[in-house]
């Protein structure tokens, strides 16, 4: 599916991106024009108009402007201009909220954790630390419908993305389907990050049904070796066996917008780039290598010199299947948490005192008295 006359761009967060959009900065401009009825935030939509002014006069001290990945996605939308309006608005605050430092009621992302257990032990994740993952350590679980429901129920028209990600695998969830169904049509973005072992029909079918934004598949590598020596307990045959049985059921699905993505993180020069874009551009709208960050040790890196603040803090925050809310998952073991969603509801924990406290550290340049933010390179 990926086009060879589409784009390849260095892209904030992603090391390589190829994606298969044919839009412009002028058709963006236009439609952006175009969804000035349509959007309830009229200041932000003026202000990304401003900016697309700016960019198509050559200039570049523009404030906002949609990367390669986000003209994917606004490309999917174009027939939908409700939904388009909500899009719009979401993005702008997830890119532009970390930098001006702006903190709304809910933060722009919720990334909710359906299991922290995972089938996999790749190389570059937690997983493989045995105090996290060891069962007798009270970290693995899955998350109950219940408690999902009364999240979502909380971000239901508060917040425009949710991912299903986080710590383990979401497919191994055996309610994921019963979750997606019950997020249909209350969410803009809804994305979930899988290896993709686990595929059946009945849950490809809830994927397009539901019309999830982006299904990112963890694919790493082009080949048997690499892959498997990335992706510990992964199959190969399976990965492309389960990516063809997806592209079945999309066919299923003419007006899905669903966008499938196969993601690596680039930790070696074997990872050849132009190779998975042959192998995985047939199944896929996009293919990308995501920065690496060491997650696997990020308890014992040393200190480093990190002064910028860290945008998690300002973008997202991560809910576990058992309630604990944590602001990333660099911190795997739940050390900067305070707080459970059984307590203690989203919008309280974004605006709280010991959330406002991070922050200021992290805008003092004092993350190197927190940990694990002295270890961790996240900005
Ligand atoms: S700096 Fe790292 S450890 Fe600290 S909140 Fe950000 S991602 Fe988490």
């Amino acid at each position: 599916m990926v086009n060879q006359n589409n784009n390849e761009f260095l892209q904030a967060g992603f090391e390589k991106l190829f994606t298969n959009h044919d839009l412009t900065e002028n058709q963006i401009y236009e439609k952006l024009i175009h969804l000035r009825k349509k959007v309830d935030n009229q200041d932000i939509l003026e202000k990304i108009i401003n900016s697309y002014k700016v960019i198509l006069n050559g200039e570049s001290n523009h404030i906002f402007r949609f990367n390669e990945y986000d003209k994917l996605e606004f490309s999917k939308l174009l027939d939908d201009e409700k939904k388009l309006a909500r899009y719009v608005i979401y993005r702008y605050k997830y890119k532009t909220y970390p930098q001006d430092k702006i903190v709304e009621d809910y933060p722009p992302c919720v990334q909710i954790e359906p299991a922290s257990v995972c089938n996999f032990r790749c190389v570059m994740c937690y997983q493989t630390d045995k105090t996290f993952s060891s069962k007798k350590n009270g970290f693995m679980g899955f998350m109950k419908f219940e408690l999902f429901k009364r999240i979502i129920d909380e971000l239901e028209g508060n917040v425009e993305a949710i991912t299903f990600a986080s710590r383990g695998e979401p497919t191994l969830n055996k309610d994921l389907v019963k979750f997606l169904d019950y997020c249909k049509d209350k969410f803009v973005a809804i994305k979930i990050n899988s290896n993709l072992s686990n595929l059946n029909e009945e849950l490809a079918e809830a994927i397009f049904r539901n019309n999830v934004q982006t299904l990112v598949i963890s694919s790493d590598a082009p080949d048997k070796v690499n892959y498997e020596k990335i992706r510990v307990k992964g199959n190969f045959e399976k990965l492309l066996k389960n990516m063809e049985l997806l592209l079945d059921i999309k066919k299923k699905f003419s007006n899905t917008n669903t966008i499938i993505r196969a993601s690596g993180v680039k930790i070696s020069e074997n990872q050849d780039f132009e190779k998975m874009k042959e192998v995985y551009g047939k199944y896929t709208d996009s293919v990308a290598f995501v920065n690496y960050l060491p997650w696997e040790s990020s308890y014992t890196n040393k200190i480093n010199n990190e002064m910028n603040a860290c945008s998690d803090l300002w973008k997202r925050i991560f809910v576990w299947y058992d309630g604990v809310v944590n602001p990333c998952d660099y911190d795997y073991k739940s050390i900067l948490s305070k707080f459970n969603y059984n307590q203690t509801d989203i919008k309280d924990i974004w605006n709280s005192k010991h959330y406002n406290e991070l922050r200021k550290k992290h805008l003092n340049k004092q993350r190197s008295e927190i940990y694990p933010c002295k270890g961790c390179t996240n900005t």
